[in-house]
């Protein structure tokens, strides 16, 4: 582990006040966080400090033009009671496509890493024990430049800090295929993990929950029949026994769930086709009564079923949730890697020290 970051622990934990029963979502925080400065072409002051605010330029570039991009990772226990990452790794290769896409600079990955596992280490009493919950980990790193000249900034923080989660039992969702907006278009930015591909999607999801979906299917910007995405997650169907899910072509996030899921799926012979999805075969496969899947993939939920789809005037309506053997058969085994209860065949899971 790298011993050039500074530590300074808290003088009062909040861990005693967390019920880990009853985790409000995405309020709670642990006591610490990582910190690391980006000046004149290098990282410098990698620390880890209480969790707490911090002053920002009113003029930071991030505020104005948007570079801003983020990670979600989780760490869970396994049976030992060790605190566990999933391909960390992986998550330090992805910050550095989306910060070469938005003109950031690259995070070494040693940097990262290190960061990584000291905090977790030092924070692991705030992993929930049950399997399914974890400890959600959000790094992400934003320009601190304070200019308003348009240009990429020189300046740059990176944080990461964490926040205990509960286990998710999503009910299966209705959505929307949106035929007025768009997430992403190849040559755009959502293969990014950008801060404003999620700006731009509230506003389409916010007008589908008005008329009663819960999230929206994104379609193709050009002639809106192409499936790309659920929500914030990547999308999988089964079509008569085999698993299709739409080709990474630019504008789809490379999410890590979706390549865990095809890599054990291949492992396993199951038939897996990753390619161009239009949503009339869809149609067309639940009207022959083949269409036997839908659900979301994603490190959050990991598995979202989905309920129905509406195109249009057309309702696609799934089968029952607990009919969809391969998307439950990949839920229980990536849950069971990370708690430790299926063994770890392939190298995926860090146990931090
Ligand atoms: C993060 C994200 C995903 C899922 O990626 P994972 O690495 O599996 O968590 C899918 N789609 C979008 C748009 C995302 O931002």
């Amino acid at each position: 582990m790298s011993s050039n970051i500074t530590i300074t622990q808290t003088k009062s934990s909040r861990l005693a006040n967390l019920d880990f029963h009853n985790i409000s979502f995405g309020k709670t925080f642990s006591d610490h966080m990582f910190v690391a400065d980006y000046d004149k072409g290098q990282w410098m002051n990698p620390r880890i400090v209480p969790f707490e605010s911090f002053l920002i330029h009113p003029s930071a570039m991030s505020l104005h033009y948007g570079q801003a991009i983020f990670e979600g990772m989780k760490a869970s226990k396994n049976k030992d009671g060790k605190a566990c990452l999933f391909r960390p790794e992986k998550h330090a290769h992805r910050i550095n496509e989306s910060a070469r896409r938005m003109s950031m600079p690259e995070i070494p990955e040693a940097l990262f890493l290190s960061g990584l596992r000291e905090l977790v280490a030092l924070d692991s009493g705030w992993i929930p024990p049950q399997e399914g919950s974890a400890l959600y980990i959000r790094p992400f790193m934003f320009a601190t430049d304070g200019s308003f000249g348009v240009r990429p900034s020189e300046k740059y923080t990176f944080i990461i800090f964490t926040g205990p989660v509960g286990p998710y039992y999503s009910e299966p969702v209705k959505l929307k295929a949106e035929t007025t907006y768009v997430r992403a278009v190849p040559g755009g930015t959502g293969e990014a993990k950008a801060a404003g591909n999620y700006a731009g999607a509230l506003l389409p999801t916010e007008l589908a929950k008005k008329e009663g979906f819960d999230q929206v299917m994104w379609l193709d910007g050009h002639e809106f029949k192409y499936v790309q995405e659920v929500g914030t997650m990547n999308i999988f169907f089964v079509i008569d026994g085999k698993v299709v899910t739409p080709a990474t072509d630019g504008a789809i996030l490379k999410g890590i769930t979706r390549a865990t899921i095809l890599e054990v799926l291949k492992d396993k012979g199951v038939a897996v086709e990753e390619r161009k999805l239009d949503v009339h075969e869809l149609i067309d496969a639940h009207k022959n009564g083949l269409l036997q899947e839908a659900w979301g993939a994603g490190t959050a939920a990991v598995i979202s079923p989905i309920a129905s789809i509406t195109f249009k005037d057309y309702v696609i309506t799934l089968p029952s949730a607990d009919t969809f053997a391969i998307g439950n058969e990949m839920k229980d085994y990536i849950n069971g890697l990370r708690s430790g209860r299926v063994a770890d065949t392939h190298g995926w899971v860090e146990v931090v020290n």
